[in-house]
């Protein structure tokens, strides 16, 4: 490689935010993600798409599935700092959908609030890796405006009626449980919003699949609810406090979200570097080109800017500051910027470079749903805006 050093992994041991766990845990990401075949697995789940439950056991036999959980469920109560150390290697040796499966628990996390039942039939086994939990907001004529949505959930004695469409939703066929947010006090906006644990079996619940760009394993898809009844104790904590739970996570996940796909987009550039550096066009290797050099050294500078930017984020989250606007920024910075990188990465290794033959194009197919989970590009500039700026709803 030209004398230069390898563009790592790199949990840089000597950056600011790096955590006493990180050198020993990428060691272990790394023989993981060679035990596993991680790199194989991930084209193959995009032409076989499902859900990769051999994967999802093995991260729990690590008790790397939402590691940040508390002890008092089953859960490693790590740090933030810790767990974006792990989300950044395995998304750099497998592409994001290994680490979306480490942060799956944590997507679901305002299931904290339910009781001792809920935690002990649910959140416990979700940890263990032995079910899956998806989470539902988004309906046809909600979605960026989430606190408009129509789902109904009315009491009726012991029990809830839940009727409604959620739509867009991961996992809409393989989990066996979701979150699912509804209305109890329709005409109270968000305050009348709550939250329920409904097992996916139960009688009147049915779902069609659609088919995605990319990250096709979570197999996405439209779930319909028609007069389903679940006893009152799957309220999860309080009646209209549904949508505040829903925001308590947004803001470390954002920022964890953008260290993903930067870590996705640093694999692909550090690939790109190698082939520029040894395929040869009139008469010289491609990175001899300022055509091909410049973008790639200014991908590097923002990469790395993009990457400390998430760092900082987290790490002021870490010490209970309020950053819910730059962790908005954070996602969408990470994901703006590895689209990019993604791009020149596919651009230049030519013609392969566009085939499924080469990892990037189907990184950058994955990559792209950023743009629009999780919070679309534009509502994290609304969130950012807000506060930043005072700007007005
Ligand atoms: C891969 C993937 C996985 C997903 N997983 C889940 C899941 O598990 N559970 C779940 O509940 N949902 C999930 N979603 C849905 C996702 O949360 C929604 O698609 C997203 O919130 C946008 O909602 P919408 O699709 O209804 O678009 P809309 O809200 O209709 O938005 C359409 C466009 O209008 C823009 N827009 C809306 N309001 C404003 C505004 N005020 N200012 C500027 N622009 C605006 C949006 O940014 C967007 O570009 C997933 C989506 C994807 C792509």
């Amino acid at each position: 490689m030209n004398g230069t050093p390898e563009p790592a992994s790199e949990i840089d041991p000597a950056s600011p935010f790096a955590t006493p766990r990180a050198p020993a845990l990428r060691k272990e990401v790394r023989e993981f993600a060679l035990a596993l075949d991680l790199a194989r697995r991930y084209s193959e789940l995009d032409r076989h798409p499902s859900f990769p439950q051999r994967e999802w056991k093995a991260l729990a036999a690590r008790g790397w599935l939402g590691p940040r959980a508390p002890t008092s469920v089953g859960g490693q109560a790590w740090s933030v700092l810790d767990e974006a150390a792990l989300i950044e290697e395995i998304g750099f040796l497998g592409g994001s959908v290994f680490a979306k499966l480490v942060l799956q628990p944590e997507f679901c996390s305002p299931l904290l609030h339910g009781s001792p039942e809920l935690l002990e039939r649910w959140y416990r086994p979700l940890l263990r890796g032995e079910l899956l939990i998806a989470n539902q907001v988004t309906e046809p004529h909600a979605g960026s405006d989430a606190a408009a949505l129509s789902t109904r959930a009315e009491r009726e004695g012991d029990l809830y009626v839940i009727s409604g469409t959620k739509s867009e939703v991961a996992f809409a066929e393989d989990a066996q449980a979701a979150l699912v947010y509804a209305k109890t006090a329709p005409g109270e906006g968000a305050k009348g919003i709550s939250l329920f644990l409904v097992p996916q079996d139960l009688r009147g619940i049915s779902h069609e699949l659609s088919e995605d760009l990319g990250e096709k394993w979570m197999r996405r898809g439209t779930v319909h609810y028609d007069h389903v009844q679940v006893p009152s104790g799957s309220r999860v904590g309080e009646e209209g406090k549904g949508f505040s739970y829903f925001m308590e996570e947004l803001t470390p996940e954002r920022a964890l979200l953008g260290l993903l796909y930067l870590s996705v987009a640093r694999a692909s550039w550090g690939e790109t570097r190698q082939h520029v550096a040894s395929r040869n066009a009139f008469g010289r290797p491609l990175s001899s080109f300022e055509g091909v050099s410049f973008p790639l050294v200014e991908d590097h500078a923002q990469l790395r800017s993009a990457r400390l930017f998430a760092w900082d984020v987290l790490a002021r989250w870490h010490r209970h500051e309020e950053v819910s606007a730059e962790a908005a920024l954070a996602k969408w910075l990470g994901n703006s910027t590895a689209l990019k990188v993604l791009d020149h990465a596919m651009q230049f290794h030519g013609g392969a470079g566009y085939s499924s033959r080469l990892p990037h194009e189907q990184r950058w197919r994955d990559v792209r749903s950023g743009t629009s989970a999780h919070g679309t590009d534009e509502i994290l500039k609304v969130v950012a805006a807000r506060k930043l700026l005072g700007a007005s709803r």
